[in-house]
């Protein structure tokens, strides 16, 4: 059984009240609309929120493009731009503790997991504001002497940015400061139930030196705040991450006017261990991987795929170590695994682990929710003996659920890895380089860690195959996505090669 940790009531929590930001503005919404956010560790309201409606989200987007098409911001010297984003990057450190106290209470999840996010994220800003001072296009001048050509690199224009609940503070520090670095302007929404940490971001940007218009954040729905940022004309790009059905949505929403499309989707990632790992290694990294987050997460290794010679062994001690594992009071220092986003998602991982066990998995840890007095918890849960064409086995259960599979062969355990539709990232465990690199090299996904599992660094890009996305975010393109490519092509002295004769020119 894990360490359950029951946390304790918010008495006195003085709920925080927020506006939205349009055009410089903190304003309410057009119609009035008020969301509330209960804590998924307690069960109490601690946010509540001025709801825009698809009225706000146009005003919003007007703001942006004026912002681009009149503003100073897109016209800036990139050392400008550096400037004002490395002091966004100063402010995030000094408001961490606020901010990773938002991100805890309103998504569930561990507060030290929370602070370590926001010192990740103050370092993607840094890194965008190096970017600024970087983004250059190409010459030619290879053309001959009559020609020579420029490339330039130009600030695609607005871009939407939409945004999950699962990583509310990291996520947008994966895109915002990359498009505001190339010049862009923006209108954000991220998800309804975890704002907070977006909307203090906001002030943040207004602090550091952010032209009003520039960024502008609007909190509600998917379907009337949301939307309207996937379709309208004066949107050039939309940059979203979230669910695989609701990408396709927006792809399918930005093709009515041909926008650009960044897309950061689901991911089933396998974790492929064979039997000369380091499995000491392995068992804390598959128990991280599986948990991390309480399992809400795209990256999430949430499929083990265990050469058979040692699956009984790894079963066993990964479900001992998972046994350790603290769940529960996201506000304790300690926890590792906090609570589940809404009832309605638990219910839905609950579901996921009934119908593995109803078809043959077997439930070796775990299987059910935790009741903890308060909140929604998920016990986590290893689900044995699963085949590769199962639901758990296929699908983002999204939650601390962990299947183990076993394979024979390395062509065996490529060849499930690759079976289903996501392509986010994998792990290989060997201390075989060859077996490292063979796998590596086959595995059809954007990040594959050898002897290690989620991590991650600024400069490296994160994005997915497949259905896990288009795009990539972080490392230096990143800056680029938000771009357009222009080509100068210039001709010096006299024009040579007319199309028409002479005579019929003179
Ligand atoms: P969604 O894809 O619904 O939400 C992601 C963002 O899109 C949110 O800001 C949401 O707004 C917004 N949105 C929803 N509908 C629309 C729409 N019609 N047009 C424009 N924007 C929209 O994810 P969920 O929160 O519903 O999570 C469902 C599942 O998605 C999870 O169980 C998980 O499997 C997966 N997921 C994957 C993530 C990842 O990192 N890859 C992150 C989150 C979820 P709002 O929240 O306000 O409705």
């Amino acid at each position: 059984m894990t360490v359950l940790m029951r946390p304790k009531p918010l008495d006195g929590f003085k709920v925080r009240e927020f506006k939205m930001l349009i055009d410089g503005k903190w304003t309410a919404g057009a119609e009035g609309k008020i969301l509330e956010r209960s804590s998924p560790g307690h069960g109490t309201v601690v946010s509540r929120y001025e709801a825009a409606t698809s009225v706000d989200a146009e005003r919003a987007i007007a703001s942006a493009r004026k912002a681009f098409d009149d503003g100073h911001w897109p016209r800036m010297t990139g050392v400008e731009r550096s400037r004002i984003l490395l002091r966004a990057a100063d402010i995030i450190d000094e408001r961490a503790d606020e901010l990773a106290f938002l991100d805890c209470i309103e998504s569930g999840k561990p507060i030290s997991q929370a602070k370590g996010e926001l010192g990740g994220a103050a370092d993607i800003w840094r890194y965008a504001a190096a970017l600024a001072r970087d983004l250059h296009g190409e010459t030619y001048n290879t053309l001959g002497d009559g020609t020579l050509g420029v490339v330039l690199r130009e600030a695609i224009g607005v871009v939407s940015i939409i945004t999950p609940w699962n990583f509310p503070f990291l996520i947008v520090s994966q895109k915002l400061p990359f498009a505001l670095a190339a010049g862009c302007t923006a209108v954000v929404k991220p998800s309804e139930l975890t704002s907070g940490s977006t909307l203090v971001l906001g002030e943040i940007l207004e602090a550091a030196g952010v032209p009003a218009g520039v960024v502008n954040i609007i909190v509600g729905t998917g379907p009337e705040a949301g939307a309207p940022l996937t379709s309208h004309p004066d949107i050039d790009m939309v940059s979203f991450t979230g669910s695989t059905g609701i990408g396709r949505l927006t792809m399918a929403n930005a093709a009515q006017t041909l926008k650009k499309v960044s897309l950061e989707l689901g991911g089933k990632n396998p974790q492929i261990v064979f039997p000369d790992a380091n499995l000491d290694d392995f068992i804390d990294a598959a128990v991280f991987g599986a948990y991390f987050n309480a399992g809400e997460c795209c990256n999430a290794g949430s499929r083990l795929i265990v050469h058979r010679d040692i699956v009984d062994e790894v079963t066993s001690r990964v479900a001992a170590l998972s046994a350790k594992v603290k769940v529960g009071d996201p506000l304790d220092p300690s926890t590792q695994v906090g609570a589940i986003i809404t009832p309605q998602h638990l219910a839905k991982i609950v579901t996921y682990v009934k119908s593995a066990s109803d078809n043959g998995a077997d439930v070796a840890i775990g299987g059910s929710a935790a009741d903890l007095g308060l909140g929604q918890f998920m016990e986590p849960t290893i689900l044995s003996s699963v085949a590769p064409d199962m639901a758990v086995a296929r699908e983002e259960v999204f939650g601390p659920v962990l299947s183990v599979l076993a394979f024979e062969t390395t062509d065996d355990a490529i060849r499930i890895a690759n079976s289903i539709d996501y392509g986010l990232s994998a792990g290989v465990w060997s201390r075989d380089f060859d077996t490292c690199l063979t796998v590596g090299r086959r595995v059809r996904a954007g990040t594959v860690w050898m002897n290690t599992f989620m991590d991650g660094a600024s400069e490296l890009p994160f994005g997915g195959y497949r259905q896990s996305g288009i795009g990539r975010e972080l490392g230096r393109h990143a800056v680029e996505d938000y771009t357009e490519t222009k080509t100068l092509n210039m001709h010096i002295g006299p024009r040579t090669g007319h199309w028409m004769p002479k005579e019929a020119r003179t």
